[in-house]
């Protein structure tokens, strides 16, 4: 028990660890999971830790049929020390409740979450794995649960926690990959849902992502739902670029997810003096900037790849090669030192890690 009476109850059987080199992306889960329930009128109740066991649904409840469900991505790192780091996970839980409004679903005490976080991961602090580039991948997750086929907000839901040692995005260091641009579909639109991590984003998104990995592409980038001029994200990650010594990202507006490793990058970028700005890109502007050989590097960020060097951008008829396809200067920079105060390697100068202990 701790001061949010989380009740724990520990697991008979515990499963077979894998080892570090059959690691993939989510696809084994360990021990335990968190759960706790929300009833009208009762607010949520009962956070309590259990063996990682399948849920029993009604098949009336109302996430299988309108999606009213929002999730949430974040990793724990082993440093050298044996000490567990959360990389931003107060970010996580804020934008949690940020993502809730926008789906209707009730706030949850964010302070109650990380404990519960915390507490999850202690428990199964055996998984997190240690070979270098290897974390324990955390999705947190609300499903809404109530039997009805009405369209309305539920008046059930739950608060489900479960992790997943995982593997380095990259098995041979970072790579570029290539990237087409996205002319007919969109992502999302401001006054959608684009800026909640809710998953009919993501369903949204296979068939244009399905499409250009039939082409040789790895992901899409994704332009404006209204103008298809402006740049919007890469895959599910955000973009950025360096044009003429100064790197460039979308502005927020309303159909772009604000990304925690974003807004990390910026603040790095900040603290080392390099120019960085958020505003409107067109893809017009970034074809001229490589046209006139200004277009110097461009990547990705997210959580799961941290950052993904952009090798080559194909837009109308022409493959557009960045850096002679290889990953930038400064994107390096920005991937080294974030996996690195990730994991312990790097002196957090921002105090953005939290120790679990
Ligand atoms: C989660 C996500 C990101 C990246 O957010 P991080 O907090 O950096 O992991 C970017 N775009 C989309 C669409 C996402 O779902």
């Amino acid at each position: 028990m701790t001061k949010y009476n989380i009740d724990v109850t520990l697991t008979q059987t515990k499963k077979e660890k894998p080892n570090a080199s059959e690691l993939a992306f989510g696809k084994v889960f360990t021990d335990h999971m968190f759960i706790m329930d929300y009833t009208e009128g009762q607010g949520w109740h009962d956070p309590r830790i259990i063996p990682y066991q399948p849920l029993t649904l009604d098949p009336a409840s109302m996430i299988f049929h309108y999606g009213q469900s929002v999730f949430e991505g974040l990793k724990a790192y082993v440093t050298k020390k044996e000490q567990v780091l959360l990389f931003r996970p107060d970010e996580n839980f804020k934008r949690l409740n940020k993502s809730n409004d926008r789906l209707c679903i009730p706030h949850l005490d964010e302070e109650l979450a990380l404990e519960a976080l915390k507490t999850l991961i202690q428990v199964d602090r055996d998984w997190i794995p240690n070979a270098e580039g290897t974390s324990l991948y955390i999705r947190p997750f609300i499903i809404s649960t109530e039997p009805y086929l009405g369209v309305s907000p539920s008046d059930r839901y739950q608060f489900i926690i479960i992790l997943s040692p995982v593997a380095s995005y990259y098995k041979e260091g970072i790579a570029p990959v290539r990237i087409a641009v996205e002319n007919e579909f969109v992502r999302s639109v401001a006054g959608g849902t684009g800026s909640a991590k809710t998953g009919g984003n993501y369903a949204a998104s296979l068939k244009a992502q399905q499409l250009s990995g039939t082409k040789g592409y790895s992901q899409v980038l994704w332009l404006d739902g209204v103008e298809r001029k402006y740049i919007e994200e890469v895959g599910s990650m955000n973009i950025f670029f360096k044009v003429d010594g100064e790197v460039i990202t979308p502005s927020i507006n309303g159909s772009i997810l604000e990304g925690i490793t974003r807004k990390s990058v910026i603040e790095l970028l900040k603290h080392w003096g390099i120019p960085v700005s958020e505003r409107k890109i067109s893809i017009a502007e970034i074809k001229e900037a490589y046209a006139a050989g200004k277009l110097e590097e461009a990547f990705g960020t997210g959580t799961a790849a941290v950052i993904s060097p952009v090798g080559e951008l194909f837009w109308q008829n022409e493959g557009m090669s960045i850096n002679g396809g290889k990953t930038g200067e400064v994107t390096k920079k920005l991937y080294d030192t974030l996996t690195g105060i990730q994991s312990g390697m790097v002196e957090d100068h921002f105090n953005w890690c939290i120790e679990v202990k």
